[in-house]
């Protein structure tokens, strides 16, 4: 039965390791047992399910992944948590606990091992400090991925949801619609952690795309473009692109292929959709 997620009982556990939180590892643990059923209802987990969770912490979110899941791996970077996850973990036999940086961990050689190759689920509280570099290394990765329901800052979620316009709209947005839907499922507040964190958070869930929504012939030329579009976003995509030394991408090609997307040559890069970048590119780069 998972019991952790509670104030009285999480307490328990960090006294009897004495266990101090790490600012540099963004440790803020879940101790409201409401929001974890919340999170794992929201994951869609059965038993058929292999989870991968991000940052287990003290195992509080684990104990409802592991009732719901088939299997879960659980990666933690703080060594300190591995004698206490051992305990709290101990009645589960579908557990399996690393001790690794996420973003250092062959996470192909992983979903081989432990899910033959098959697309996995993950869920997670992620450390605020390294949300976009995990979110982007996931998919970038290409791994078998069926979902990401997550827990990040809620204006990361904004951002990661944002359309064509809009303030949060950016890099973020369209790198993860390339690769996902994503849909925002509630806001959880600062109280529901330990210790409490000083900004508003909310789960969000990015159901992998089978197949990309846009064509386009170089994803990393597309990229390039868009990261350059939004480094100097008050500019004109024709100045942000020719400003971008990487890309040696000249005025005048960028208003041919402005023109050939009947599109203004003044226009902003934060006004255009994610298949009109993927245009832009196959467009400038063949
Ligand atoms: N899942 C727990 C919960 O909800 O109570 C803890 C979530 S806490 C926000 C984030 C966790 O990620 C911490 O346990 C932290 O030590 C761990 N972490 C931070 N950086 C990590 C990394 N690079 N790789 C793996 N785990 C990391």
């Amino acid at each position: 039965m998972a019991d952790l997620g509670n104030p009285t009982k999480t307490t328990e556990i960090l006294k009897k390791y004495q266990f101090h939180f790490q600012k540099r590892y963004g440790q803020n643990f879940l101790i409201d047992s409401h929001i974890l059923e919340k999170i794992v209802q929201a994951s869609n987990i059965t038993k058929e399910d292999f989870v991968l969770e991000i940052g287990p912490g003290i195992g509080t979110m684990t104990q409802y992944l592991a009732e719901a899941a088939g299997w879960v791996t659980a990666v933690e970077i703080d060594k300190t948590l591995i004698p206490v996850l051992q305990d709290t973990l101990s009645a589960y036999q579908n557990v399996t606990v690393i001790n690794a940086d996420i973003l250092k961990l062959d996470l192909h050689a992983l979903v081989k091992e432990k899910n033959n190759g098959n697309p996995i689920k993950i869920v997670a509280n992620l450390p605020y400090y390294i949300t976009t570099p995990i979110i982007m290394g996931l998919f970038e990765s290409h791994i078998p991925l069926k979902s990401i329901t997550i827990m990040v800052q809620k204006e990361v979620a904004d951002r990661m949801q944002a359309g064509p316009g809009t303030k949060d709209y950016g890099a973020l947005s369209l790198a993860v619609q390339y690769y996902a839907r994503p849909e925002i499922l509630f806001t959880v507040s600062p109280g529901c952690f330990m210790p409490r964190p000083n900004v508003g958070s909310a789960v969000i869930r990015l159901v992998r795309y089978v197949d990309n929504p846009v064509s386009v012939r170089d994803e990393a030329h597309m990229f390039s473009l868009i990261r350059a579009a939004f480094g100097q976003r008050r500019k004109t995509l024709v100045n942000s692109l020719a400003n971008a030394g990487n890309l040696q991408i000249t005025k005048e090609q960028t208003l041919h292929a402005l023109e050939e997307m009947h599109l203004d040559a003044s226009v902003r890069g934060e006004a255009l959709t994610l298949s009109q970048f993927a245009m832009l590119s196959n467009i400038i780069c063949f």
